[in-house]
């Protein structure tokens, strides 16, 4: 998907449009407890594009000047987006800081889209002329409050996506990134697994504008390493910053079939883990849950035990994912990992049998009755795959506002058991029969 950035310096309303953009977004993800969620980063869709869009504003740089603040937005928007949507405020006029951001965006080769808000009506329309001036043509006049003119300004902005490229790999490769808070050990993993005993790397490594993709060979499976450009080359004023690593993981995900989340044994388990760990979960990936630099943690025979269910509890919307535990640093454990990672993506792309799955729904429903309300009880009719990537069922009832959340998990408990579906989420609709 093509990406957009709003870039802008503060107050000129970057955060009302960007959630003007993404609008109500309807999911087919139920909200997950547990899991925090920043909106800085979504998809969008307009007309026939879908796209992702990241909203640039308030980087936690500390109190950095306000020049640093812009040059990281700046930087993220030039590196990450494939057209930028410069914001200024039509009531201010033309500000120094505007000035300072059309500056870096000029040296840019980025499509720029200026966009000017708080035009709230026809007549201060004439209020946008001046911000010619800034270099970037037509401003386009737009109101965050009203929600006029928004339209246009992603009619604008979508004519400078790039055509989109074919997947370039067979179906049987299994596609896995890396994700994770900055210096958790990615990098040192990547270049552990490569350097596995046995690995062939494929002289035709893909490369892709966004990542750098390493197709390997191990034990006869077939992978691609998705490595978020960069990943490996470090030292941006913006890289230490949260939004960026969740921004680096996000573009990963996507493209990925297996997320493995690494976590540091050494720092143990913070907040930011659980909200990156969240984004893997959220888009329907399977997971491995990696705990690195094992090395440096005392062990006793109980230790991996410990740390396993401190994993457990922090973690709990992943209760699918397995937990393995290695050593980048020197290079012990790693080949624990293979297996769960093809473990992972086979079962994220496994189809069960509609006659098995009613077998299983019917004999699920015998052990614990559906819920009833106001006298009348929740009938299952039939259910199949709709699916896979993940595994995607649908359960047709007759009363969709039945079907309560925690019996959508006993079934999702019982199909589960009933297939394996270790290291893959599952996905559960309910709908009523016609
Ligand atoms: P990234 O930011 O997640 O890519 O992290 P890096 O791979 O750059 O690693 C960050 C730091 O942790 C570096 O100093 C590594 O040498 C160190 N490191 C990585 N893996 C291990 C490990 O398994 N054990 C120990 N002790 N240190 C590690």
């Amino acid at each position: 998907k093509p990406t957009i950035a709003i870039v802008g310096r503060a107050n000129v309303g970057k955060s009302t449009i960007f959630n003007r953009i993404i609008g109500e977004r309807v999911s087919i993800v139920e909200d997950t407890p547990g899991i925090t969620r920043d909106r800085i980063y979504s998809s969008g869709e307009w007309l026939t594009h879908e796209f992702n869009i990241i909203d640039t504003g308030g980087i936690e740089l500390g109190d950095e000047p306000f020049q640093e603040q812009i040059r990281a937005q700046a930087e993220i928007a030039i590196d990450e987006a494939d057209v930028i949507i410069f914001m200024v405020n039509g009531r201010d006029g033309i500000t120094i800081e505007d000035e300072f951001v059309a500056k870096l965006l000029f040296k840019s080769s980025k499509p720029v889209v200026l966009a000017v808000n708080k035009i709230d009506n026809p007549e201060m329309r004439t209020d946008i002329y001046e911000f010619y001036s800034l270099g970037f043509g037509e401003p386009f006049p737009i109101s965050g409050s009203h929600g006029l003119g928004i339209g246009d300004l992603l009619d604008e902005a979508s004519k400078h996506f790039p055509e989109q490229p074919e997947e370039e790999y067979d179906d049987n490769v299994i596609k896995f990134s890396l994700i994770g808070r900055p210096n958790v050990g990615k990098s040192s993993l990547i270049n552990a697994i490569l350097g596995e005993e046995r690995v062939i790397v494929s002289p035709i490594a893909g490369t892709t504008r966004d990542a750098i993709d390493t197709v390997y060979t191990f034990e006869d499976q077939e992978y691609v390493m998705i490595d978020t450009a960069g990943m490996r080359k470090k030292g941006k004023v913006y890289e230490t910053t949260e939004r960026y690593s969740v921004l680096r993981a996000l573009k990963a995900i996507e493209r990925s079939n297996v997320v493995l989340v690494v976590l540091d044994a050494d720092t143990g388990i913070i907040e930011q883990d659980k909200k990156i760990a969240g984004y893997a979960h959220e888009a329907g990936k399977a997971v491995v849950i990696v705990v690195n630099k094992w090395d440096t943690v005392e062990k006793d025979s109980k230790t991996m035990k410990k740390f396993e269910d401190k994993v457990r509890e922090n973690f709990q919307f992943l209760d699918y994912a397995r937990i393995a535990f290695v050593s980048a640093l020197e290079g012990k454990r790693l080949k624990t990992l293979f297996p769960f990672i093809n473990e992972a993506g086979e079962n994220h792309r496994k189809r069960v049998q509609s006659s098995t799955l009613n077998e299983v729904i019917t004999d699920a429903v015998a052990m614990n009755p559906t819920p009833t309300h106001n006298g009348s009880r929740l009938n299952i009719f039939y259910s199949t795959q709709v699916a896979i990537e993940p595994p995607t069922f649908v359960v047709f009832v007759n009363d969709v506002e039945m079907m309560h959340f925690s019996y959508k998990r006993f079934l999702e408990n019982r199909i589960r058991a009933a297939f394996g579906f270790e290291g893959t989420p599952v996905h559960i609709i309910a709908r009523k029969r016609n």
